[in-house]
């Protein structure tokens, strides 16, 4: 494994320290807590444990993955499986707190995620950028994650902050939580935006910001939908139990009506004719025990007189013997109460668990004469709370104002005395509001219980019907379940197509560079050849130029840029308006019939002139074997080559030493003067001009001294003669030239002044001077002869001019 940078190589292991001691440690915490709940519950929210169960899960996967991404081949696969799961055990432990449970518990319950799972996050995410090296996505999706829950956990903040009475919950959760895990998230989003910023191409970041936004998308609407969800059973069941409370409450009233009319029919006759005249005899007692039989939720009625003796019970006559003056209810209407909920009680006659419904008695003077009172059957109350099907852990219950059990279904063993007069919903909340919820756990059975109260508005009693939380989540559980499948098929589907596009765009930036790189190789095998050389398309447009081809455009004229790629060459060849403009149309329609594919290829050669004289090229236009249609036009400078050629042609044709013509060339353009002369019929005369005595020159002066006379005799010629007269070097130190217009007498005139110039020349030679004399023979052209004749008639006269003395001109 290697690392780029020193960052990495901490990361990497901080995240295998962290892996590794925190997956022990959180295996350890899992395996403790699995042991203790036998059944996988998730989650607990007011359980710690869960969180450090799930943090546990996820460090261990974290450790594993960490750790196997050192290897290759199977290795690799099981890392990238681990990591996976790492990813959706943060993501349902978030999901968990960020979701459906706070709305279900209410606001006392709302728990964000802890920093715990910021760390876990984080451990999560060094650990699979070291197992995976795939950075950015791990990283984005780490950052979009932890920044989302930061913004979710600010927004509880500010709702806590808006309602006093959940302030408490700030001290568990202290605002330094929130401000390390924003830094924690700042700092993930931050690293991930400067490896993004890496990346130079626009593609990768275009494909991973789109789909980030889709998978937050994604994350968003199942968060809204899922917890919608939670809102919606929570207020159906608050409103279940709103419905049965009423019903409940009606039920009380309809039961305690008729024993109120036939109370208040009693209370009337007692206060006109005496208690007495309701107890006194076996008649009244029958009367009395009718009613009570008629009323099913009655079981017995009682009388008491003011000293709180029995007077009369419906179950026996007469009465056993008896003082109740001790019982709350007597005692409560002995100080005054018109009417009387008694609390739950064992019956003094038969034991067994009722409670009271009873009206104070008068006399004629409205003083205190006794209690009458309605022993209530609780199985009356039983049978129809039983009818109600509220789900597991459901209760209804029949509550005194101040808390005291009247009734409660299901009944509860000992349910005599079992008071909640403490509990919030009779100290505080049903004073202040006569209905509401409650959530909080069971004294009972202590399992989770929303509850909601009602309180009578005319007699003091409370109906509470709770409905057991497990069964709710277990709703919203169901529907969690399968929004989170869909949720989870979606990401994975998003990661997927995700993942496939950025291979299929790395593989194709990967083909372009290929492509670039192969382009640069032929570049610079273009660049490298001396000829200049442009791939021009079928339709006639340059595609590429090499180095030289700039070069040549630039000395050709420097301000012409048209010769680059793009340009239409057809067009230049057409425009190009000089000199050869005749010879550039020819060239322009050739290389159009090389590109329509009639001519096999071009070559033409063609000079330009510049400052440093002429300048000659050879063009080519040859088609590409590649089957593009393209052809290859080079421009190749041949000046090098016609100088040579120009400088072989002068050396066989003029003589070394003097630079004049030689024999050959005289012979061959002593032809053209004669006929010249003949056609025109103007003279034409020769003169055969000989040093005299050379042999001594060579001798006293050596080879290079009668050179050097040669090359000045030659020089007087040229000098003494005019620029259209041919002169040459015969051989050896025998001159000629052919001089047409001139008659007899001019040539002996031109001779005689050559032959003095030569004998007045001085030439220098080696701190000496060497004098120098000539014969010269002349001739003139006479019809019907030929160069020979001519030139034998003035080699004669030369002769002639030797015997003579020499250094002399003859005819
Ligand atoms: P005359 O007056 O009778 O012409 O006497 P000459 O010595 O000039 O006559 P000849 O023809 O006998 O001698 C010519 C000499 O010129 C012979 C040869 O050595 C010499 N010669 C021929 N070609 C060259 C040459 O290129 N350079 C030099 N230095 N000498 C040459
Ligand atoms: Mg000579
Ligand atoms: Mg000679």
């Amino acid at each position: 494994m290697s690392f780029n940078s020193r960052y990495q190589h901490f990361a990497f292991r901080l995240a295998i320290a962290l892996a590794v001691s925190g997956g022990l440690g959180g295996a350890i915490v899992a395996g403790s807590w699995w042991l203790s709940f036998p059944v996988l519950r998730l989650p607990l929210a007011e359980s710690g444990l869960a969180t450090e169960f799930l943090g546990g899960i996820a460090l261990a996967l974290t450790g594993i993955a960490a750790i196997s991404g050192f290897f290759a081949g199977v290795w690799k696969r099981v890392s990238l499986l681990t990591s996976s799961l790492v990813l959706l055990v943060v993501l349902w432990s978030l999901s968990h707190t960020m979701t459906g449970w706070p709305a279900l518990y209410g606001a006392e319950s709302l728990s964000p995620p802890s920093v715990f799972t910021f760390l876990f996050l984080a451990v999560g995410t060094l650990g699979l950028q070291a197992a995976t090296r795939r950075r950015v996505t791990v990283t984005v999706v780490a950052a979009v994650v932890a920044l989302l829950t930061c913004l979710y956990k600010l927004a509880i903040y500010t709702y806590w902050l808006q309602n006093p009475a959940d302030r408490i919950l700030l001290l568990s959760l202290p605002p330094q939580t929130a401000a390390l895990q924003s830094l924690l998230a700042l700092a993930l989003l931050s690293h991930s935006i400067h490896t993004l910023r890496k990346l130079t191409d626009k593609a990768p970041k275009l494909v991973l910001s789109s789909y980030g936004l889709m998978a937050v998308i994604c994350v968003l609407g199942w968060a809204y939908f899922t917890n919608l969800e939670s809102r919606t059973i929570r207020k159906e069941s608050v409103q279940l139990a709103a419905n049965v409370s009423r019903v409940l409450e009606e039920h009380v009233y309809r039961s305690l009506d008729p024993i109120d009319l036939l109370f208040v029919d009693t209370a009337r006759q007692v206060a006109t004719d005496g208690l007495a005249s309701v107890t006194k005899s076996k008649r009244e007692w029958r009367a009395l025990k009718a009613m009570a039989d008629a009323l099913p939720q009655v079981s017995a009625l009682l009388i008491f007189d003011a000293e709180g003796e029995f007077r009369s019970f419906t179950q026996q006559f007469p009465p056993p013997s008896g003082n109740y003056s001790f019982r709350e209810y007597f005692q409560a209407h002995q100080a005054g109460k018109r009417r009387h909920l008694g609390e739950l009680i064992a019956a003094g006659t038969s034991g067994k668990p009722i409670f009271t419904y009873s009206h104070r008695l008068t006399d004629n003077d409205g003083n205190f004469a006794g209690v009458i009172l309605a022993s209530l059957e609780i199985d009356y109350f039983r049978s129809f709370y039983r009818s109600l099907d509220l789900g597991p852990g459901a209760a209804v219950g029949l509550w005194r104002r101040d808390g005291k059990l009247l009734m409660r279904e299901p009944l509860l063993p000992n349910i005599a005395g079992q008071h909640l007069d403490q509990h919030p919903i009779y100290t505080n909340l049903i004073h202040e509001n006569p209905t509401g919820t409650f959530l909080g756990y069971s004294p009972y059975d202590g399992e989770q219980k929303l509850a909601y109260y009602l309180a009578s508005d005319n007699l003091p009693f409370v109906i509470n019907t709770v409905l057991g939380t497990d069964h709710l989540i277990a709703l919203f559980e169901r529907q969690f379940l399968h929004a989170t499948s869909i949720l989870a098929l979606l990401l994975s589907l998003l990661m997927a197509v995700m993942l496939a596009q950025l291979r299929a765009i790395r593989r194709s930036a990967h083909a372009h560079e290929r492509v670039k790189q192969s382009q640069r190789f032929s570049q610079a095998v273009l660049n490298s050849v001396s000829s200049a050389i442009a791939i021009v398309s079928p339709g006639g447009e340059i595609v590429s130029v090499n180095a030289a081809w700039h070069r040549l455009a630039r000395d050709n004229d420097s301000n012409d840029t048209s010769r680059f790629v793009g340009q239409d060459y057809l067009e230049i060849c057409n425009s190009t308006q000089d000199e050869r403009t005749e010879s550039a149309d020819s060239v322009a329609a050739d290389l159009s019939a090389v590109i329509a594919g009639t001519l096999d290829e071009l070559e033409h050669i063609y000079s330009l002139q510049r400052s440093e004289g002429e300048c000659w090229f050879r063009m080519k236009v040859v088609p590409m074997s590649d089957g593009s249609g393209r052809v290859v036009v080079s421009h190749e400078s041949i000046t090098a080559l016609k100088q040579a050629e120009a400088a072989l042609k002068e050396a066989a044709s003029t003589d070394h030493l003097t630079g004049l013509n030689n024999r050959r060339v005289v012979i061959e353009e002593a032809e053209g003067y004669l006929a010249n002369a003949r056609r025109h019929q103007h003279p034409l005369s020769v003169m055969m001009i000989d040093c005299d005595h050379f042999k001594q020159i060579n001798d006293t002066f050596g080879h290079a001294g009668g050179d050097k006379v040669l090359r000045t005799l030659a020089w007087i010629m040229r000098d003494t003669c005019r620029t259209g007269d041919l002169l040459g070097r015969l051989g050896g130190e025998e001159f000629v030239a052919v001089l047409p217009y001139a008659l007899t007498e001019g040539v002996e005139i031109l001779a005689e002044r050559l032959r003095q110039a030569v004998q007045d020349a001085q030439v220098p030679y080696d701190g000496t001077h060497i004098s120098c004399t000539v014969s010269i023979g002349v001739a003139t052209l006479q019809p019907d002869m030929s160069f020979d004749d001519l030139l034998k008639q003035a080699d004669e006269a030369l002769y002639r001019a030797k015997a003579n003395g020499r250094n002399r001109v003859s005819t």
